[in-house]
């Protein structure tokens, strides 16, 4: 039921997108695998791809010319007339519990997302295993797989941790006139996607431990209450970056950079350089739920921000 497409969304239901409706194209048949696992300690972790939205350059960046994004793409090889915005859901399996940090499209937002279910099964990764739901934010990339369409739940013994503040600002309506436009669309959304988990939601503080092994770094902007996961077990650790930065081939390499995404686009970079300085100085791997599949790596510090370095990798 994850890979139910809902064809005839209209663009205020992927209201965060804007341009991408006449932007999108048939998805191409899946090639290859769509699931890569590796160790962070005695943890499993696997990156599971959901797919990717795609859109025009005009607009992505808010504070800068579209040919200055366009020449920034081109140093990365990647397409100049169009952005590739890929989705990946970082799963870890503690032993103890299946985690799960973000919940994929559900086949709601656009046609090319909605292959996570097909990609988990593929990867052995069963829906009704996941024990542990980690939102670390709650636009509608990150929590429409919760529910399917109709709105049932689709991970049925999971409980869902979310951000105290993030969840409170959507909660609230009140907050709606003082939210970006694009944005709004999420105060309904989540009173839908979470429904059907009361009684199972958990709001976490900015810098809690969520569960053994995972600790929630503040770093909002993005969001309200937009937060990035530590994972660690014994003497090793990864960061799941969350929405940090969207593709780092850009906003990694211009961490000053606003994208149309960004709820507060001053704290939204301030987050984004404090973490990334973070993570390159303590050389420590990461993922990301926008960064290219399979989104296992490293940040380094270079020229004016920083820049992502895939991991290496042996069967
Ligand atoms: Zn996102």
């Amino acid at each position: 039921m994850l890979t139910r497409r809902q064809a005839g969304l209209g663009t205020a239901a992927i209201g965060l997108l804007p341009g991408l409706a006449a932007a999108q194209t048939a998805p191409a048949a899946p090639t290859g695998t769509g699931f890569h696992r590796f160790k962070v300690g005695s943890f499993t972790v696997t990156v599971v791809n959901d797919g990717f939205a795609r859109r025009g350059i005009e607009g992505l960046v808010l504070n800068a010319p579209p040919d200055a994004v366009r020449a920034v793409l081109a140093e990365s090889f990647l397409p100049t007339d169009h952005y590739i915005g890929p989705y990946n859901v970082t799963f870890v399996d503690t032993g103890r519990q299946l985690v799960m940090i973000d919940a994929g499209t559900g086949g709601q937002l656009t046609p090319t997302a909605g292959r996570l279910g097909a990609n988990m099964a593929a990867a052995g990764l069963d829906p009704a295993r996941v024990g542990l739901i980690i939102i670390t934010h709650c636009h509608q990339d990150h929590i429409h797989g919760l529910t399917t369409a109709e709105g049932a739940a689709v991970f049925p013994n999971a409980e869902v941790a979310v951000c105290e503040t993030e969840h409170a600002w959507w909660a609230d309506a009140s907050n709606e006139t003082r939210s970006p436009q694009g944005q709004r669309v999420n105060f309904a959304n989540v009173a839908r996607r979470f429904a059907p988990y009361q009684g199972r939601i958990r709001r976490y503080a900015p810098e809690a431990e969520i569960a053994p092994g995972f600790r929630a770094i503040a770093a909002h902007g993005h969001s309200p209450g937009h937060t990035v996961v530590q994972v660690a077990d014994g003497n090793d650790q990864m960061l799941m970056l969350a929405d940090i930065t969207h593709r780092p081939e850009l906003f990694a390499r211009r961490p000053d950079y606003v994208s149309l995404f960004d709820f507060d686009g001053a704290a939204a970079a301030a987050s984004r350089r404090r973490i990334l300085d973070r993570a390159a100085a303590d050389r420590v791997r990461v993922t990301g739920y926008h960064f290219p599949f399979p989104s296992n790596g490293f940040i380094t510090r270079e020229g004016e921000g920083f820049r992502f370095i895939p991991a290496d990798w042996n069967a």
